[in-house]
């Protein structure tokens, strides 16, 4: 067997060898041979390496500026660089990181609060990210289940909850669970929209239903109101937990602070991370304060969850946006729809347009959404594509119009070298 040490421990014999050998002296590419010696290989990178950012914008080692329709998926909602998270970041760095959950936590507590004043009153428990809040979510499905005799969870195909073990079971796709198996038992996949199959599986065995009313990652489709309200009403009738994953369309990606409130519904629990504290790892659950008393004392856990920095940082984060932003998202929204519906009109490779709020996805046909996003990265626009004909715009919240339109002339030149070039 091969001494681990033999390569670590001398890392200047990799510049030695292939690379300057090669010619490849551009940083990137030297930093990808040394990623493909030292980094598990689970994934397909784009050849950027992104150095700074200021506002909307992001730069890479080149000097080469990018227009960020992406935010990191939905991370960095308040851009880069923002003044109030960078002050808020640097006052609780230079008092405490991190102090342990064995002690009381005065940030996360003020977080707590926050949460229920702008959602419903109920309990938080946090953590460290998307797929941890919902594998807590789970935990609380199992607790309620085993307590009445309900084994069952539902969940709606081309979801996507995490990759956990617990969240991927929830996730309704199955590229991400090959080869991953056995995964959790007694949870159903249902069609969305499809209010007849909700009903056929609703019954007094089922403990929760997980909806993202937007599916993020599943290609930005909204869930219908009918749909989301029947949910409310049949998890209701049968005493099953609706939880919401706003892991994504949460903070007010969609004009308000979840996206379930335009639903004129309220879950049993919801879901955060991606974006609550801009890039800070963070995740929460909230939970409704009945069904948040089946937690008991060592009933759950986390070293990391709720920490001082990030609960600092995430109510600063939850407080701009309240301040300041949820007009301006919905405002914003409406102009970026309607710049897209105009490139609609332009390219009839653009079939839907789907999304709410700064949360919006491009349905192509005849021209492969890779080849767009690579048009793009020369125009210097980062979007986002999933599979082979979406492509996901999830644009930081303080975006203007001058910067709308500054997305449009780019996506259209993207898409008139993209089409010249399938010409010739
Ligand atoms: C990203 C995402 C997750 C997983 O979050 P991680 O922080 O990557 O674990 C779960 N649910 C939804 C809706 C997401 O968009």
């Amino acid at each position: 067997m091969m001494n681990p040490k033999e390569n670590l421990s001398n890392p200047s014999s990799i510049e030695n060898s292939s690379i300057k050998n090669s010619g490849m002296e551009n940083s990137c590419q030297k930093l990808m041979q040394e990623e493909t010696d030292y980094v598990l290989k689970n994934y397909a990178r784009y050849p950027i390496v992104l150095e700074r950012g200021e506002g909307v914008f992001l730069y890479d080692t080149e000097g080469k500026e990018y227009l960020d329709f992406l935010c990191g998926i939905s991370v960095s909602i308040l851009g880069h660089r923002h003044p109030r998270i960078i002050s808020a970041l640097e006052e609780q760095a230079k008092k405490i990181i991190h102090s342990s959950n064995l002690y009381y936590n005065p940030n996360s507590i003020r977080l707590a609060q926050k949460v229920s004043e702008i959602s419903f009153p109920g309990k938080t428990f946090f953590c460290n990210s998307g797929t941890e809040a919902n594998e807590t979510a789970i935990k609380l499905a199992r607790l309620y289940g085993n307590q009445n005799d309900k084994p069952k969870i539902i969940t709606l195909k081309n979801s996507f909850h995490g990759r956990t073990m617990g969240s991927l079971s929830l996730t309704g796709q199955s590229k991400y669970q090959q080869n991953f198996g056995p995964l959790l038992s007694n949870i159903i996949h249902i069609e969305r929209n499809n209010e007849s199959e909700l009903k056929r599986e609703m019954d007094d065995s089922v403990s929760a239903l997980f909806l993202e009313t937007v599916q993020g990652e599943g290609g930005i489709h909204p869930l219908e109101k009918s749909f989301v309200q029947k949910a409310r009403e049949l998890c209701t009738h049968y005493k099953a937990l609706l939880i919401c994953d706003e892991i994504q369309s949460g903070m007010g990606r969609t004009g308000r602070f979840f996206d379930y409130q335009h639903y004129s519904i309220e879950p049993d629990a919801f879901t955060l991370a991606k974006g609550l504290a801009n890039g800070i790892p963070i995740g929460l659950i909230h939970i409704q304060n009945s069904p948040a008393k089946l937690f008991i004392q060592g009933s759950h856990g986390s070293t990391f969850g709720g920490n001082p920095l990030a609960t600092r940082v995430a109510l600063e984060v939850l407080s701009v946006i309240q301040e300041s932003l949820l007009e301006q998202i919905l405002v914003q929204g409406r102009f970026l729809y309607e710049t897209l519906l105009q490139l609609k009109d332009s390219y009839s490779q653009i079939i839907e347009i789907r999304g709410r709020g700064l949360m919006w996805a491009l349905e192509l046909e005849g021209i492969d959404a890779k080849d767009l996003l690579d048009a793009c990265h020369r125009e210097g626009l980062l979007i986002n594509a999933i599979g082979t004909n979406i492509i996901r715009l999830l644009p930081p919240f303080i975006i203007t119009e001058k910067e709308i339109r500054l997305f449009e002339t780019k996506i259209k030149k993207a898409f008139s070298h993209l089409l010249t070039q399938k010409r010739n």
